[in-house]
């Protein structure tokens, strides 16, 4: 039973082949392979990464390369492959359910396995392949297998890590959550359509969210409370929790993937002025969103304020995220909203965020440690309740390490005189960032002597930050072109 053979279309010399009739599509399966033979041929990195997949899949795997590289050799000693260091031969393919062919000159593999009825994968050769091993997003027991039918690798890796992103790592417990609990709730919920009822509100309720969380103690506490209200013909009461999520410097590609999740699931998203609308954007659709801006020097509304609206919501039975620029921990007030909740019994989630000095240093290439020149970083804030420059440890700030400056484009000039009358050199690099991450950052460096006046002129209104030590001297001005005002 060989297969027909397949024509290969070789790369283009120039512009685009003619396009020929489409191809038939490719039909997708999932192979049971535990137990079964697959011989792979080569001994490279390609072969390699193809026997580490098919031994999670349980295969048996003879390998045969004349000059397998050290990653196979190693697996070979710990016995997971057995490998034959010499060249191919037909009878290698006895017994196989499969053969790859990871080599430059697969023609003989290809001519050998296709006699034999053995169907083949020839590595970057989809004119020459039977089958094609897809993309995969690992969600055990949940696999999401992508293919683009050979035509680009590079888009099916293009896809896998948008589909990775969207799908949590924890999905796994959700799918064993309900893997556990199938057989019970069609015992208790015969009628198929209550079932899918029933299913679809725990993959979208608490249920689902507990055991993404790791706490499948709960989650069974909770499905068992909605099968039990399910038999009576009713619904659980809706139970309100909170999240302080991390909205990171303002980029949406800097969110972390639970603060996504989390925002997916949002019934009430409180933000506050850090927060940009395209993080907003990726809140669930009916969300409610709710503006409870602290601008500088303009409380839009009170931290008491604040607090009792998030009681309020969750009390209500409304999941409500808290969404704060940067980390909810790093001046952002967390820790008050935290005890606030807590305080209520209220169930509450911290989700961290990346921090302005993180994002900042990032985009200028600074390392805000560093081996030989900073052993320590320290997070200050310019800005104290009052408005005036906080007292802090001056002289232990001047006496080296980075410092990171919150909150401090106004107060500046008082920070930076301080820190020279503690003994820290007016030659020091600094740099003042605003709206790091965003489409309208800019920048600008100097030394902690000279950025005062220069920051000034330049009149930066955005959030700003400044970092300041000798780590600031190692940026990668060329690849951060100064963006001044206009
Ligand atoms: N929780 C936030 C900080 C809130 S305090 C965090 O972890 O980043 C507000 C200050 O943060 C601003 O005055 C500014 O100093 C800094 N900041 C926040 N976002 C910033 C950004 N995108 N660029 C530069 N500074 C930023």
């Amino acid at each position: 039973m060989s297969a027909p053979p397949l024509p290969e279309s070789g790369p283009p010399e120039s512009g685009p082949p003619e396009s020929g009739p489409a191809e038939p599509a490719l039909f997708p399966v999932f192979l049971r392979l535990s137990g079964e033979r697959v011989l792979v041929v080569g001994g490279g990195g390609a072969a390699v990464a193809k026997i580490r997949l098919l031994l999670s899949c349980g295969a048996e795997i003879r390998a045969v390369g004349e000059a397998p590289c050290g990653d196979l050799r190693a697996l070979a000693d710990g016995g997971a492959v057995t490998l034959h260091r010499r060249p191919f031969e037909p009878a290698d393919l006895l017994d196989a359910r499969l053969c790859i062919a990871a080599l430059d000159d697969p023609a003989e593999v290809v001519a050998a396995a296709r006699a034999a009825g053995v169907l083949i994968n020839t590595v970057d050769r989809p004119g020459l392949s039977d089958f094609i091993v897809p993309a995969i997003v690992d969600r055990a027991p949940i696999t999401v297998a992508i293919g683009t039918g050979g035509a680009a690798p590079a888009l099916a890796r293009d896809l896998r890590s948008r589909v990775e992103a969207a799908i949590p790592p924890g999905y796994s417990a959700v799918a064993a959550l309900c893997r556990d609990w199938r057989g019970r709730v069609a015992e208790v919920l015969p009628e198929p359509n209550t079932r899918r009822r029933f299913w679809d509100a725990v993959i979208d309720g608490p249920e689902a969210t507990a055991a993404l969380d790791g706490d499948r103690a709960e989650a069974d506490r909770l499905i068992g409370a909605r099968l039990n209200a399910a038999r009576h013909g009713g619904s659980p009461p809706p139970q309100g929790r909170a999240s302080l999520v991390g909205a990171g410097p303002g980029d949406p590609e800097l969110l972390t993937l639970r603060a996504l999740r989390v925002l997916k699931r949002a019934d009430v998203v409180l933000y506050d002025a850090l927060v940009e609308p395209s993080v907003l954007d990726l809140a669930r659709r009916d969300a409610r969103r709710i503006d409870v801006g602290k601008r500088c020097g303009r409380h839009a509304m009170s931290q008491a304020a604040i607090n009792r609206l998030i009681l309020e919501h969750t009390r209500r039975g409304a999941h409500v995220v808290r969404l704060k620029g940067g980390d909810p921990f790093i001046f952002g007030r967390g820790g008050e909203e935290l005890e606030c909740l807590r305080a209520a019994g209220v169930p509450v989630e911290v989700v961290p965020g990346i921090t302005a000095a993180c994002a900042a240093a990032a985009r200028l290439g600074i390392p805000l440690t560093h081996r030989d020149i900073a052993r320590e970083l320290r997070l200050v804030t310019g800005h104290g309740s009052d408005g005036a420059v906080p007292g802090l440890d001056w002289r232990a700030l001047a006496a080296g390490g980075t410092i990171a400056a919150y909150m401090a484009s106004r107060t500046f000039p008082n920070v930076a005189a301080r820190l020279m009358q503690a003994g820290l050199s007016g030659t020091t690099p600094a740099v003042a960032v605003e709206n790091a991450s965003r489409p309208n950052e800019r920048h600008l460096f100097g030394t902690l002597a000279g950025l005062p006046a220069a920051l000034a002129k330049q009149g930066f209104d955005g959030p700003t930050l400044v970092l300041i030590g000798r780590v600031v001297g190692l940026a990668h001005r060329e690849a951060a072109p100064e963006r001044q005002a206009a």
